[in-house]
């Protein structure tokens, strides 16, 4: 396997092979940092989508019905060739995306990690049993699906694809998977390392394609048992009404507008440091990027300039040059972003730090937008509001722990949230109140957080990926009763 360093073809991984789509459609993969072409990538049509859930449908019962400790010791092996590909993946998912290749190496760590921790818990998912009267009693099978679809997104191909590819393997389902067509390259590349590491032929299936098409396909799709999906709030909507027209399960993870409380008592050496570097991960483009602060009045003028000073230091760059931040994916990203910032100037913002488009030296073709802070933003504005996914962080005032809360759950996005303070029962007393997922005390993130359950409240979606609890999202329950006579 090669490093791609120039225009290189990807095909659609299908039953086992890599094959152009039917129609011979192909598109272009630009480099975020440059605008140049990367790859062309095979575009799947509703065809090759039709193909690739009938190759599912015919390995999933063979697959399903390998111990549970066998299912395990494929994903491993998937995991040991991760491992051993990782400067390609790294390589590949930061020229696609834009990322930095520091935070490209540590995705594929965590892919790899996703493959052990479901391989290691596959042949420890167990039912339960319930007593009854006399000696009847009930247990509980956990079965899967079936086949399960995957509409995933840009920002970060392989963590995300594999938070619900991999769980959904290890219970028994066969995956077809729907990468977005911005950043397809390392995830239809993981496809073909999981046949190289004898994953049978149709278990995973990968068919990049246009959203509008081979995405909207899939999810309408007669031939899918459950479908989970991480991207825009809106795109979630039409998954879900296309669920409903099946009644099948969806899972949603629909990003965020994660609020970090500062207070006077917190850290804020530690704060500025770590609250700079979630939203700046990414280029902001994160569903958990903490894109607000809400800061106590007092010490809102300090955190300013200190968030300022580190904002003016972040370097620009391409991501494979390893700087502190990329470019945004694509020029239609950069122009959201940018629409953003103008709309909150024209709304009365005002800008700490950067505020505009960027041009590193010798990347003019690139979607660069500086780390942008804005201040005097009022709660109801559209930039604290709405999901930006880009590198904007909006600042906001707050009187007392009561305020504090009302603007942090004022949005209609709960996915995460952290509280800065040294007062351990004002941190749980909000840790409770907040409205998200997952809630931080004096830290933001978890490096991958493999194990910890994730997912949001409100819009930003329902059902939980990671950790144990991964594992039943991807099963149905089904209760035998025993009626001992
Ligand atoms: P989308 O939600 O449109 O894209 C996410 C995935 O859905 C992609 O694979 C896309 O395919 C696919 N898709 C698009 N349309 C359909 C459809 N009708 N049916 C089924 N699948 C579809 O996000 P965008 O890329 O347009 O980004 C817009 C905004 O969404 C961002 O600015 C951000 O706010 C949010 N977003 C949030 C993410 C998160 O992690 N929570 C991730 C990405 C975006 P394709 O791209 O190939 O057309």
């Amino acid at each position: 396997m090669t490093l791609i360093q120039t225009v290189d073809i990807v095909d659609l991984v299908i039953d086992g092979a890599a094959r152009p789509a039917r129609g011979g459609a192909r598109a272009a993969v630009l480099d975020p940092a440059t605008g140049a072409t990367l790859a062309e990538v095979a575009a799947a049509g509703p065809e090759d989508v039709d193909d690739a859930v009938a190759a599912a449908r015919a390995a999933q019962p063979a697959w399903s019905r390998l111990s549970p400790r066998q299912r395990g010791q494929h994903l491993f092996a998937v995991a040991a060739l991760v491992r051993r590909h990782a400067d390609d993946l790294a390589h590949t998912e930061s020229l696609d995306t834009g990322k930095p290749l520091a935070q490209a190496r540590a995705d594929v760590e965590v892919t790899a990690e996703y493959f052990e921790f479901y391989g290691g818990y596959a042949d420890k998912f167990y039912g339960e049993t319930m007593p009854l009267a006399g000696d009847s009693f009930a247990l509980t099978f956990r079965e899967p699906h079936g086949v399960t679809g995957h509409i995933i997104p840009w920002n970060y191909p392989l963590q995300i694809g594999c938070r619900t590819i991999v769980p959904s393997l290890m219970v028994g389902n066969a995956c077809v998977v729907k990468p977005a067509m911005e950043a397809p390259l390392s995830i239809t590349r993981l496809g073909l390392l999981a046949l190289e590491a004898g994953l049978p032929p149709g278990v995973l299936n990968v068919v990049p394609g246009s959203g509008s098409l081979a995405g909207a396909h899939l999810a309408d799709h007669p031939g899918i048992d459950h479908l989970s999906f991480t991207g825009g709030l809106e795109t979630g909507v039409l998954v879900m009404s296309a669920a409903a027209r099946h009644v099948r399960p969806v899972t949603l993870e629909l990003g965020g507008k994660s609020p970090s409380l500062v207070f006077a008592d917190a850290d804020l050496d530690r704060a500025t440091a770590v609250l700079t570097k979630a939203l700046i991960q990414n280029a902001g483009q994160t569903c958990s990027a903490g894109s607000r602060i809400v800061a106590e009045r007092s010490v809102h003028d300090e955190l300013v300039d200190r968030l300022a000073k580190a904002f003016e230091e972040v370097t620009l760059g391409r991501g494979v040059d390893d700087p502190d931040m990329g470019p945004v994916i694509s020029a239609a990203q950069r122009d959201r972003v940018l629409g953003y910032i103008d709309g909150a100037l024209a709304a009365g913002c005002g800008v700490a730090a950067g505020g505009s488009a960027a041009e590193p030296a010798g990347l003019a073709g690139g979607y660069f937008v500086r780390p942008t802070l804005l201040v005097d933003v009022a709660p109801d504005m559209a930039v604290a509001q709405e999901e930006v996914f880009g590198p904007v962080l909006t600042v906001l005032r707050a009187d007392d722990d009561e305020s504090a809360l009302a603007i942090a759950n004022g949005t209609p996005f709960g996915l995460v949230a952290s509280v800065w303070t040294s007062d351990l029962d004002r941190a749980m007393h909000l840790a409770r109140r907040l409205e998200a997922g997952q809630v931080y005390l004096n830290s933001y993130g978890a490096a991958g957080g493999i194990g910890l359950p994730f997912g949001g409240v409100k819009k930003s979606g329902f059902g939980r990926e990671k950790g144990v609890e991964a594992a039943s999202e991807y099963t149905q329950t089904k209760t035998v009763v025993v009626n001992v006579g």
